[in-house]
C-alpha cells in the first residue's frame, strides 16, 4: 500500500498540528524532511519514541517540531507511522504537509488512516465507526456510548450470535451435501433455539437504538408555556449562561435562545414549534390538531407555568394538548408565593418545581431526564447501534431469521430454512464487518473527514 499523509487536527490557527504519515515508506518520508537536533537519525528511532528537531524542505527550516515514530503493527494503522507535531499555524501546517508530498507521500484520502486500521486487522468496522462517533460526540452518554462500541462490545454481541448461526449452517451443510453418510440430522429443538436466541438478541440491539438515537443526536425538546411564565430564563439556566433577551413585559421575549443545551448528558435541542411557545392566541391560529401533532413530534416537552399565577383558561388549554409520558410540568418562580402546587398536575408523572431566576432545580429536571430517558439504566451495557448502515443490517437479519422460524414452525422443508438462516447470518456478518463488500467499507469510511 502506498504511503499516506494529512493534516490530523482540525483546520485552522491553534497551538500545535499534527501531521501525520502512514505506509511503508513513513519512516523514509519523515528522515527526508525531519532533522533530529540530537546525533539519532530517524530511521534508528525504535516505535513509540519520541524526537525534538527540526523540519527542513529544500534546505529551508520550516519549523521546529516533534516526532513521534510508531513501527508496524504497533500503530494506529498497523503500518509504520511519523506523527509530525510542528506549531499551529495554518501556513506552517501546510508547508510541513506540501513537504511530506513533496518526498514520497500520496495525499490521504477521507477516513484513510482509519480503513488502514481497518483493513489491517487492528479494528472491526463496528469499531472503527465508533471512531467517527467519539469525535462527534456532543455529550457524556454518546461519548460512553462510543466507547463501548470501540471497546468491541457491540461487535462481540453480534459476533456470538452470528457464529452460532454459522455453526449451526455448517451442520445443516452437511447433513444436506452427504446423505449417505452417518451425519446426525439436526435436532428441531436446538434448531428452534438457536433461532429463537438470535432473534430475541436482535430484538434487543435494536431497541436500545431508539436510546442511542438520543444519545448521539439529542433528544429534540420543545418549551412551551404562555408568555411571560419564564421559558427564556429556563432555557438559559438549561444553557448555563445568558443567552436570550429576558423581559418582564408579557410577549416581548425573543426568540434568539440558543439551540441546544447538554443537560444531564444529554443534548436537549430546540423543537420547531415556532407558534406553540409564543402565545396560546398562535395554538388557536395554527390549529389545536396541528399544535398537538407538533407536540407529539417532540422528543420532549417542557411545559413551563409560573407557580405564583393560578391556571388560566389558555394554561388549562395546553394542559390538554400536552403527551403526558413525554412531558415535563416546570413550575417556575418558585421563590414567589404560591399560587399553584405539584398535586394540580395529577395526570402528569413528572412536575417538577424550580426557580429559573436563581438557578433552582436543575438537578431535579436531569432526574425526570434519566426517568423519562431511562439514563441511568444505560450504565447497564446494552450495546447500541452507532448508525443506520448497523441498524439496516440488523434489521434486515432479524427479519430473516424471524422468517426462518416461522417457516419452521408451520413445517417447511429445511432447504428453505436454511436458505432463510444463512440470509440472515450474511447481514451479520456485514454488520460486524467479516463479510463486507468493498463498496461498503468505502461508504462506511466516505463519512470520515480527512486526516482520521
Ligand atoms: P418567557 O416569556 O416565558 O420566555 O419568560 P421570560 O423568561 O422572559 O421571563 C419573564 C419574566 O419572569 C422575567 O422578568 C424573568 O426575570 C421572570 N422570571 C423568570 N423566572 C423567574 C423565577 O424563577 N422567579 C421570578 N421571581 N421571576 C422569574
Amino acid at each position: 500500500m502506498s504511503t499516506v499523509c494529512a493534516v490530523s487536527t482540525p483546520q485552522g490557527a491553534g497551538g500545535i498540528s499534527v501531521i501525520r504519515i502512514s505506509g511503508g515508506d513513513a519512516i523514509a518520508v519523515a528522515e527526508r524532511i525531519f532533522k533530529p537536533f540530537g546525533n539519532k537519525q530517524v530511521s534508528e528511532m525504535a516505535g513509540h519514541t519520541c524526537v525534538y528537531g527540526k523540519v527542513v524542505s529544500d534546505g529551508e527550516t520550516i519549523d521546529d517540531a516533534l516526532l513521534t515514530v510508531f513501527r508496524a503493527p504497533k500503530s494506529y494503522t498497523g503500518e509504520d507511522t511519523a506523527e509530525i507535531s510542528c506549531h499551529g499555524g495554518i501556513y506552517v501546517t501546510k508547508a510541513v504537509l506540501r513537504a511530506c508530498l513533496k518526498n514520497g507521500a500520496q495525499p490521504a484520502l477521507a477516513g484513510e488512516f482509519t480503513k488502514r486500521a481497518f483493513l489491517n486487522g487492528k479494528l472491526s468496522l463496528t469499531q472503527a465507526e465508533s471512531v467517527i462517533e467519539t469525535i462527534n460526540a456532543g455529550g457524556r452518554q454518546s461519548l460512553k456510548s462510543a466507547n463501548l462500541t470501540r471497546e468491541g462490545r457491540l461487535f462481540r454481541q453480534i459476533k456470538s450470535v452470528s457464529d452460532e448461526l454459522v455453526t449451526l449452517l455448517s451442520q445443516l451443510a452437511a447433513w444436506n451435501d452427504y446423505p449417505d453418510e452417518d451425519i446426525p440430522a439436526v435436532e428441531q429443538s436446538a434448531l428452534e433455539n438457536t433461532l429463537d436466541k438470535a432473534v430475541s438478541t436482535l430484538k434487543d440491539i435494536i431497541t436500545n437504538y431508539d436510546r442511542g438515537r438520543i444519545f448521539r443526536n439529542g433528544i429534540d425538546t420543545a418549551i412551551v408555556g404562555k408568555p411571560n411564565v419564564g421559558k427564556s430564563t429556563l432555557m438559559n439556566m438549561l444553557l448555563g449562561y445568558e443567552r436570550s433577551i429576558v423581559t418582564d413585559i408579557a410577549g416581548t421575549t425573543r426568540d434568539i435562545v440558543e439551540e441546544s443545551a447538554v443537560v444531564g448528558g444529554v443534548t436537549l435541542r430546540q423543537s420547531d414549534t415556532a407558534g406553540i411557545h409564543e402565545t396560546g392566541d398562535t395554538v388557536e391560529s395554527i390549529g389545536v390538531g396541528k399544535a398537538r401533532e407538533k407536540l407529539s413530534q417532540a422528543d420532549l416537552t417542557l411545559a413551563v407555568f409560573d407557580s405564583s399565577q393560578a391556571l388560566t383558561q389558555e394554561d388549562k388549554e395546553l394542559l390538554d394538548l400536552l403527551p403526558r409520558e413525554k412531558t415535563v410540568i416546570i413550575l417556575n418562580k418558585t421563590d414567589l408565593s404560591p399560587a399553584l402546587k405539584e398535586c394540580d398536575f395529577s395526570g402528569f408523572s413528572y412536575v417538577v418545581s424550580i426557580s429559573a431566576k436563581n438557578d433552582e432545580g436543575l438537578p431535579e429536571i436531569e432526574n425526570a431526564l434519566s426517568e423519562i430517558f431511562r439514563l441511568g439504566s444505560f450504565d447497564d451495557g446494552g450495546v447500541i447501534f452507532a448508525n443506520e448502515r448497523q441498524k439496516l443490517c440488523a434489521d434486515n437479519s432479524l427479519s430473516y431469521l424471524s422468517e426462518a422460524r416461522q417457516a419452521l414452525a408451520f413445517g417447511e422443508t429445511l432447504d428453505a430454512v436454511t436458505i432463510m438462516i444463512d440470509k440472515g447470518t450474511d447481514y451479520l456478518l456485514e454488520l460486524s464487518g467479516e463479510k463486507v463488500t468493498e463498496a461498503v467499507v468505502d461508504k462506511v469510511f466516505e463519512s470520515f473527514c480527512v486526516g482520521k
